[in-house]
Protein backbone atom coordinates (compact mmCIF):
# COMPACT_ATOMS: atom_id res chain seq x y z
CA UNK A 1 0.00 0.00 0.00
CA UNK A 2 2.74 2.37 1.05
CA UNK A 3 4.68 2.21 -2.33
CA UNK A 4 2.24 3.78 -4.55
CA UNK A 5 0.52 5.88 -1.55
CA UNK A 6 1.39 9.53 -2.73
CA UNK A 7 -0.90 11.37 -0.43
CA UNK A 8 1.23 13.62 1.98
CA UNK A 9 -1.67 14.04 5.15
CA UNK A 10 -4.26 11.82 5.01
CA UNK A 11 -6.86 11.77 7.55
CA UNK A 12 -8.29 8.32 8.21
CA UNK A 13 -11.64 7.68 9.99
CA UNK A 14 -12.39 4.48 11.75
CA UNK A 15 -16.18 4.69 12.66
CA UNK A 16 -17.25 2.04 15.77
CA UNK A 17 -18.38 -0.72 13.13
CA UNK A 18 -15.02 -0.85 12.12
CA UNK A 19 -13.39 -0.94 15.29
CA UNK A 20 -15.82 -3.98 16.45
CA UNK A 21 -16.98 -5.52 13.41
CA UNK A 22 -20.47 -4.59 13.98
CA UNK A 23 -20.48 -5.86 17.40
CA UNK A 24 -20.99 -4.84 20.47
CA UNK A 25 -17.32 -5.49 21.47
CA UNK A 26 -13.90 -3.92 20.04
CA UNK A 27 -11.76 -5.81 18.61
CA UNK A 28 -8.04 -5.92 19.22
CA UNK A 29 -7.42 -7.55 16.13
CA UNK A 30 -8.98 -5.15 14.12
CA UNK A 31 -7.64 -2.30 15.89
CA UNK A 32 -4.18 -3.78 16.00
CA UNK A 33 -4.69 -4.57 12.30
CA UNK A 34 -5.69 -0.64 11.12
CA UNK A 35 -2.77 0.87 13.53
CA UNK A 36 -0.35 -1.24 12.13
CA UNK A 37 -1.45 0.04 8.41
CA UNK A 38 -1.46 3.79 9.85
CA UNK A 39 2.08 2.94 11.07
CA UNK A 40 3.33 1.62 7.74
CA UNK A 41 2.11 5.25 6.20
CA UNK A 42 4.09 7.41 8.72
CA UNK A 43 6.72 5.00 8.21
CA UNK A 44 6.29 5.90 4.59
CA UNK A 45 6.94 9.26 5.18
CA UNK A 46 3.39 10.11 5.27
CA UNK A 47 1.92 12.49 7.86
CA UNK A 48 -1.52 10.38 8.77
CA UNK A 49 -4.02 11.76 10.73
CA UNK A 50 -6.68 9.27 12.47
CA UNK A 51 -10.08 10.55 13.27
CA UNK A 52 -11.31 7.63 15.71
CA UNK A 53 -14.83 6.47 17.29
CA UNK A 54 -15.57 4.24 19.60
CA UNK A 55 -15.36 5.61 23.01
CA UNK A 56 -19.35 5.30 23.71
CA UNK A 57 -18.95 1.10 22.92
CA UNK A 58 -16.17 0.58 24.76
CA UNK A 59 -17.03 2.76 27.71
CA UNK A 60 -20.66 0.67 27.77
CA UNK A 61 -18.69 -2.81 27.17
CA UNK A 62 -16.50 -1.55 30.63
CA UNK A 63 -19.56 -1.01 32.52
CA UNK A 64 -21.31 -3.23 31.47
CA UNK A 65 -24.84 -1.39 30.72
CA UNK A 66 -27.46 -2.14 27.74
CA UNK A 67 -27.46 -0.89 24.57
CA UNK A 68 -30.90 0.48 24.74
CA UNK A 69 -30.12 3.49 27.14
CA UNK A 70 -29.05 6.51 24.67
CA UNK A 71 -29.70 9.35 26.42
CA UNK A 72 -26.93 12.26 25.88
CA UNK A 73 -25.93 12.37 29.76
CA UNK A 74 -25.44 8.34 30.36
CA UNK A 75 -23.27 8.46 26.79
CA UNK A 76 -21.40 11.38 28.31
CA UNK A 77 -20.39 9.25 30.80
CA UNK A 78 -19.87 5.66 28.91
CA UNK A 79 -17.76 8.43 26.37
CA UNK A 80 -15.73 9.00 29.71
CA UNK A 81 -14.68 5.43 30.49
CA UNK A 82 -14.51 4.52 27.04
CA UNK A 83 -12.19 7.19 25.68
CA UNK A 84 -9.55 6.65 28.24
CA UNK A 85 -9.69 3.27 27.78
CA UNK A 86 -9.57 3.58 23.52
CA UNK A 87 -6.75 6.08 23.72
CA UNK A 88 -4.65 3.41 26.08
CA UNK A 89 -4.75 0.72 23.26
CA UNK A 90 -4.09 3.20 20.26
CA UNK A 91 -1.22 4.60 22.67
CA UNK A 92 0.10 0.62 23.21
CA UNK A 93 -0.07 -0.66 19.78
CA UNK A 94 1.52 2.25 18.46
CA UNK A 95 4.33 2.20 20.67
CA UNK A 96 5.03 -1.77 19.41
CA UNK A 97 5.26 0.09 16.33
CA UNK A 98 7.47 2.96 17.90
CA UNK A 99 5.66 5.56 17.10
CA UNK A 100 3.84 7.56 19.85
CA UNK A 101 0.27 8.79 19.56
CA UNK A 102 -1.41 11.72 20.89
CA UNK A 103 -5.10 12.49 22.02
CA UNK A 104 -7.23 15.57 20.47
CA UNK A 105 -10.58 15.85 21.78
CA UNK A 106 -12.11 18.58 19.67
CA UNK A 107 -16.12 19.83 20.06
CA UNK A 108 -17.79 22.24 17.08
CA UNK A 109 -17.23 24.79 19.34
CA UNK A 110 -13.49 24.88 19.16
CA UNK A 111 -13.45 24.88 15.36
CA UNK A 112 -16.18 27.53 14.79
CA UNK A 113 -13.92 30.42 17.04
CA UNK A 114 -10.62 31.83 15.74
CA UNK A 115 -8.49 31.29 18.28
CA UNK A 116 -9.56 27.74 19.37
CA UNK A 117 -9.36 26.92 15.39
CA UNK A 118 -5.69 28.42 15.40
CA UNK A 119 -5.14 26.00 18.56
CA UNK A 120 -6.05 23.32 17.53
CA UNK A 121 -4.50 23.31 14.20
CA UNK A 122 -0.69 24.51 15.29
CA UNK A 123 -1.60 21.54 17.99
CA UNK A 124 -2.06 18.99 15.36
CA UNK A 125 0.58 20.52 12.71
CA UNK A 126 2.98 20.52 15.28
CA UNK A 127 2.09 16.76 16.30
CA UNK A 128 2.44 15.71 12.64
CA UNK A 129 5.86 17.47 11.89
CA UNK A 130 7.73 15.90 14.99
CA UNK A 131 6.40 12.79 14.26
CA UNK A 132 3.30 11.70 16.70
CA UNK A 133 0.03 10.43 15.29
CA UNK A 134 -3.44 12.28 16.76
CA UNK A 135 -6.19 10.22 17.82
CA UNK A 136 -8.59 13.26 17.29
CA UNK A 137 -12.51 12.37 18.66
CA UNK A 138 -15.40 14.65 19.81
CA UNK A 139 -14.93 15.89 23.11
CA UNK A 140 -18.32 13.83 23.80
CA UNK A 141 -18.20 14.62 27.67
CA UNK A 142 -19.06 18.31 27.31
CA UNK A 143 -20.51 18.68 24.38
CA UNK A 144 -23.70 19.62 24.65
CA UNK A 145 -26.53 19.19 21.92
CA UNK A 146 -26.15 22.71 20.56
CA UNK A 147 -22.04 23.04 20.61
CA UNK A 148 -21.57 19.35 19.10
CA UNK A 149 -20.63 18.50 15.50
CA UNK A 150 -22.86 14.91 16.41
CA UNK A 151 -20.86 12.51 14.38
CA UNK A 152 -17.07 11.76 13.43
CA UNK A 153 -17.61 11.49 9.49
CA UNK A 154 -18.51 15.13 9.36
CA UNK A 155 -16.31 15.84 12.26
CA UNK A 156 -13.35 14.07 10.11
CA UNK A 157 -14.34 16.77 7.62
CA UNK A 158 -13.96 19.57 9.30
CA UNK A 159 -10.32 18.12 10.48
CA UNK A 160 -9.75 17.78 7.07
CA UNK A 161 -9.96 21.04 6.40
CA UNK A 162 -8.37 22.54 9.75
CA UNK A 163 -5.17 20.74 8.77
CA UNK A 164 -5.10 21.07 4.98
CA UNK A 165 -5.35 17.32 4.33
CA UNK A 166 -5.12 16.32 0.58
CA UNK A 167 -6.87 13.14 1.43
CA UNK A 168 -9.93 12.07 3.75
CA UNK A 169 -10.49 7.93 4.33
CA UNK A 170 -13.90 7.13 5.87
CA UNK A 171 -13.32 3.50 6.19
CA UNK A 172 -16.28 1.68 6.42
CA UNK A 173 -17.45 -1.87 7.18
CA UNK A 174 -19.80 -1.93 3.61
CA UNK A 175 -18.03 -1.94 -0.08
CA UNK A 176 -19.02 1.28 -0.88
CA UNK A 177 -22.43 3.72 -1.26
CA UNK A 178 -25.10 1.53 -2.98
CA UNK A 179 -27.93 3.10 -4.44
CA UNK A 180 -30.28 1.95 -1.34
CA UNK A 181 -29.77 0.59 1.55
CA UNK A 182 -28.31 -3.16 0.65
CA UNK A 183 -29.01 -4.18 4.12
CA UNK A 184 -33.04 -3.56 3.47
CA UNK A 185 -33.54 -3.65 -0.28
CA UNK A 186 -31.98 -6.69 -2.03
CA UNK A 187 -32.12 -5.00 -5.44
CA UNK A 188 -29.43 -2.20 -3.76
CA UNK A 189 -26.45 -1.56 -6.36
CA UNK A 190 -22.87 -0.62 -5.86
CA UNK A 191 -22.26 3.15 -6.79
CA UNK A 192 -18.28 2.43 -8.28
CA UNK A 193 -17.49 6.27 -8.78
CA UNK A 194 -19.15 9.19 -7.15
CA UNK A 195 -17.82 12.73 -9.00
CA UNK A 196 -19.93 14.60 -7.41
CA UNK A 197 -22.61 15.39 -4.54
CA UNK A 198 -26.02 15.39 -6.51
CA UNK A 199 -29.02 15.66 -5.13
CA UNK A 200 -29.76 11.82 -6.36
CA UNK A 201 -26.41 10.98 -4.72
CA UNK A 202 -27.34 12.11 -1.14
CA UNK A 203 -31.03 10.37 -1.90
CA UNK A 204 -28.97 7.02 -2.36
CA UNK A 205 -27.27 7.35 0.86
CA UNK A 206 -30.72 8.99 3.08
CA UNK A 207 -31.53 6.47 6.22
CA UNK A 208 -28.85 4.18 5.92
CA UNK A 209 -27.17 3.64 9.52
CA UNK A 210 -25.29 0.32 10.67
CA UNK A 211 -27.32 0.91 14.61
CA UNK A 212 -23.80 1.09 16.08
CA UNK A 213 -22.20 4.20 15.85
CA UNK A 214 -23.67 7.28 15.02
CA UNK A 215 -23.32 8.24 11.24
CA UNK A 216 -23.66 5.66 8.56
CA UNK A 217 -23.74 6.15 4.42
CA UNK A 218 -26.09 9.64 4.79
CA UNK A 219 -23.09 11.43 6.88
CA UNK A 220 -20.41 10.23 4.45
CA UNK A 221 -21.66 11.89 1.60
CA UNK A 222 -22.37 14.89 3.31
CA UNK A 223 -18.73 14.95 4.89
CA UNK A 224 -17.67 14.22 1.41
CA UNK A 225 -19.56 17.36 0.12
N1 LIG B 1 -17.67 10.20 19.39
C1 LIG B 1 -18.39 8.96 19.39
C2 LIG B 1 -17.60 7.87 20.12
O1 LIG B 1 -16.40 7.98 20.25
C3 LIG B 1 -18.65 8.43 18.00
C4 LIG B 1 -19.46 9.29 17.10
C5 LIG B 1 -19.77 8.53 15.80
O2 LIG B 1 -20.11 7.33 15.87
O3 LIG B 1 -19.69 9.10 14.73
O4 LIG B 1 -18.17 6.91 20.56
Amino acid sequence: MTDSFRWRRPVLKFGTSTLTGGTAQLSLGRLADLVEQVAALQMAGVQPIVVSSGAITVGRQRLGSPRDRKDVSFRQILAAVGQSRLMHLYDEFFEFHGITSAQVLVTRADLAERQRYLNARNTLLGLCARGVIPIVNENDVVASEEIKVGDNDTLSALVANLVDADLLVLVSDTPGLYTADPLVDARAELVHDVASITPQVEAYASGSSSGLGTGGMSTKVSAAK
